[in-house]
């Protein structure tokens, strides 16, 4: 179970856009995407204007996808390959099982601030699915799942804060009740309700090479 450690700012500032990696920081005047436009490293400043090859363009939309869920190389790949085996069109394919990551699903749930943080909360033992505990983050939710917080992790303040934020974060594919800290997915998410900030037909590109 693999995650990247490093600092998660620059990975915004090499896409070039906000990928909201650090909970509420990202909503202020903090965030270094806005303070400092440019990639980071020593030459980042005199690469604003350099032009992408076509491939380039198609790794950085991969890279972006998989950077906002932090999902490893491998592990992407292999999302892939199996969404190219379903039915339907392979990038929204690809996007919808990302979003059914159960740390994606406690995030737009609300619980948590960040997918990072929620996926720390989810290996922490503090969320059942259907009343099972599941503490894997990869953990792919289904149509009628109910996911809430444990009733062992429910007096933590940190959830009551984190239950106000909820109007903010919660798709139309989620049902939520922020007093009882439970969540009921409805539905899958249509391309329109992810809101990652990805052209995932470059996607597609990228892996068919
Ligand atoms: Fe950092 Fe969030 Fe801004 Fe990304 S969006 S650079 S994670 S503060």
């Amino acid at each position: 179970m693999a995650r990247y450690t490093g600092p998660v700012c620059k990975l915004c500032r090499r896409e070039g856009t906000k990928l909201y990696l650090k909970g509420e920081k990202c909503f202020t005047d903090k965030c270094p995407v806005s303070r400092r436009a440019y990639p980071p490293g020593q030459h980042g400043q005199g690469n604003t204007r350099r032009k992408l090859s076509e491939y380039g363009v198609q790794l950085r939309e991969k890279q972006k996808a998989r950077r906002t869920y932090g999902v490893m190389e491998g592990q992407f790949a292999r999302y892939f390959e199996k969404a190219e085996k379903k039915q339907g069109v392979t990038g929204e394919v690809l996007l919808q099982t990302l979003e059914r990551r159960l740390d994606n699903v406690v995030y737009r749930m609300g619980l948590a601030s960040s997918r990072a943080e929620a996926r720390q909360l989810v290996r922490h033992n503090h969320f059942q699915v259907n009343g099972r505990r599941v503490n894997i983050p990869s953990f792919s939710v289904k149509p009628g799942d109910v996911i809430e917080v444990r009733e062992s992790s429910r007096q933590k303040p940190r959830f009551k804060q984190m239950a106000q934020i909820t109007s903010r974060l919660v798709p139309a594919w989620l049902e939520v009740n922020s007093e009882a800290l439970r969540g009921t997915v409805l539905r899958l998410p249509n391309r329109d309700e992810i809101d990652a900030p990805v052209q995932e037909q470059l996607i597609v590109e990228y892996y068919s090479r």
